[in-house]
């Protein structure tokens, strides 16, 4: 790795690669890594300098070459690459360098979460650029990446403005054969009431087995999907999967469905109420999971169809609560009957008061609005108790267990139920 933090090195450098390029593709990687000042403050700057180092081994794998990784600020790195062929490549490798940032990092016995967004700039056919307007679009692309779910983009040269629409990106036409080659399942993952010990339920959660790819995680192909509207052919698919599969975990209160805010429209109602009578599932046995980002963003559309499904019967959760605006306000207009206490909260509440005291008054305006609350990402034994203490209905989380096929979850279910 080089160390650029002088501005002139970094330029200097940069025009180098820019000018010797010699017409051969050259791809930039903006990276930015966030959360580093509240570790800074609970850590000190030394541990964390020890997290970054470890940050940057991840990142120098990922470009196979130490000389190619560069730190540029303070929480910024630059990653340059050539030879990759088109938009699909780069994204494929800021995919994958954003997988080998979301890992958790291990510092002492504990485990620490940073998040990372990154821009990306392709050389196009014949400009050269000079490295001054290179790093302003990496700049755009960065701005716009860190507030894209799928946190990152792509400036397009071609355009005044960067583009997050992935034309060449072919992942989404395999995945617009994913469901007639059977490459999707279900896996599910127990949830267990504190009160009482019982398994209460489940959560879906959709998998993609790729032959070329091997299994691609939801959380890089469903913002991919959500883009387009094959998001309503995967949610036609996942609401009938699970409603058939249910047949198979009778021992099983109840299953929670992730839905994309995407497909909260008028049809959505007409598709859940007609897979609940084909596969006669009661409705009190299902629950609905949004994420509230996500409904929060798009309100008005969402409340309407929210409250329709309510009205189906099913439960409402509120994902990855806390990450929002979570203000008693919104909360009032959603028909919800369940608030999910986001997992990066549950993870450092042994760890940082702060969070502790989030989850904390999270449970307590749960309580206060009559809602259920699940907490998320349950690692160990300790949280379990904390959490149990706290007045928490309801965890989930690999203390428990993983996600699993619907056979290994059934055997789970009923080895619990006979010891
Ligand atoms: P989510 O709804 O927040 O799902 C929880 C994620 O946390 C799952 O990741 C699960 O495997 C993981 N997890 C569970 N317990 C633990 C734990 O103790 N520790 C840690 N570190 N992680 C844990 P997964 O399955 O990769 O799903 C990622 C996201 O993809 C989900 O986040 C959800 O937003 C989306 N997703 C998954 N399935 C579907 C689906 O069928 N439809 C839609 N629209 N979105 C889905
Ligand atoms: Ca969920
Ligand atoms: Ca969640």
């Amino acid at each position: 790795m080089t160390l650029g933090i002088d501005r002139n090195t970094t330029f200097a450098r940069l025009q180098e690669r820019l000018e010797s390029r010699e017409g051969r593709g050259l791809s930039l990687f903006l990276i930015h890594v966030s959360r580093l000042r509240q570790l800074n403050r609970s850590l000190g700057y030394r541990a964390v300098g020890g997290l970054l180092n470890e940050l940057e081994e991840r990142l120098m794998r990922v470009a196979r070459d130490p000389e190619r990784v560069e730190r540029i600020g303070n929480a910024d790195y630059l990653v340059t690459l050539d030879g990759l062929m088109n938009r699909g490549h780069a994204q494929l490798a800021a995919l994958k360098m954003l997988d080998e940032l979301s890992k958790p990092l291990q510092r002492e016995d504990r485990l620490y979460h940073l998040d990372a967004a990154i821009g990306i700039w392709m050389a196009m056919e014949g400009d050269a650029g000079d490295a001054e307007t290179v790093l302003q679009q990496l700049e755009w692309a960065i701005t716009e990446a860190r507030q894209a779910p799928e946190k990152y983009a792509l400036w397009d040269g071609e355009k005044d403005e960067p583009d997050t629409r992935l034309t060449d990106w072919d992942i989404e036409n395999d995945l617009r054969q994913a469901a007639d080659r059977g490459e999707l399942s279900m896996f599910y993952q127990p949830q267990q009431d504190l009160a009482s010990g019982e398994i209460s339920g489940a959560e879906a959660l959709i998998r993609w087995r790729n032959g070329d790819r091997g299994y691609v995680r939801p959380d890089i192909f469903i913002p991919i999907a959500e883009r387009s509207a094959l998001i309503e052919e995967v949610t036609r698919w996942t609401l009938h999967t699970v409603l058939r599969e249910m047949e198979a975990l009778p021992n099983l209160p109840q299953i929670s469905i992730n839905l994309s805010v995407q497909v909260l429209q008028q049809g959505i109602v007409e598709d859940l109420r007609s897979a609940l009578s084909l596969w006669s599932v009661d409705p009190a046995r299902v629950v609905l999971e949004v994420t509230e980002s996500a409904v929060i963003s798009n309100l008005e559309q969402a409340v309407d169809a929210l409250r329709e499904l309510r009205a189906l019967g099913v439960g409402l959760s509120i994902d990855d609560f806390g990450t929002g605006y979570s203000t008693m306000t919104y909360l009032r207009q959603l028909p919800a009957t369940e608030l999910k206490i986001d997992r990066s909260f549950v993870d450092n509440m042994l760890h940082f008061s702060m969070d502790e005291h989030i989850v904390k008054s999270l449970i307590h305006m749960a309580r206060g609005a009559g809602l259920r609350t699940v907490a998320e990402g349950v690692e160990n034994e300790e949280t379990r108790q904390r959490l149990q203490q706290l007045g928490c209905d309801v965890i989930q989380g690999y203390h428990l267990a993983r996600p699993m096929p619907l056979e290994d979850c059934s055997r789970w279910l009923e080895d619990r139920l006979r010891t």
